[in-house]
């Protein structure tokens, strides 16, 4: 398992990731990368067996347009520069949903 923890934590996004347009939250840093509508969709037909609450239906679809750590919206968002992905490397790259992609 060793060859592959070493291939993880290469400065680069996850081969998963290439070619996706990465977003970095301009208030602490953290990236995220955007998701499609199609992935938004299966994401949500995964969820539904839980049965939401209205109010943790609203958190869930929120989570889509903020940052996971500082909660900043999406609309202040910039693109990734190349020492964002390095940085991002080294935690978990998240998705939002953005209407532009
Ligand atoms: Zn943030």
């Amino acid at each position: 398992m060793r060859s592959a923890m070493s291939e993880e934590i290469a400065p680069r996004p996850p081969q998963l990731l290439r070619g996706r347009r990465m977003l970095t939250c301009a208030d602490c840093g953290w990236v995220h990368y955007a998701m499609t509508a199609t992935e938004k969709a299966d994401g949500d037909r995964a969820l539904e067996r839980y049965n939401l609450t209205p109010a943790e239906r609203v958190a869930y679809e929120s989570a889509f347009h903020q940052c996971l750590r500082c909660e900043s919206p999406v609309s202040e968002f910039r693109d990734a520069c190349e020492s964002d992905l390095a940085r991002a490397a080294n935690h978990l790259v998240t998705p939002v949903l953005i209407d532009d992609v």
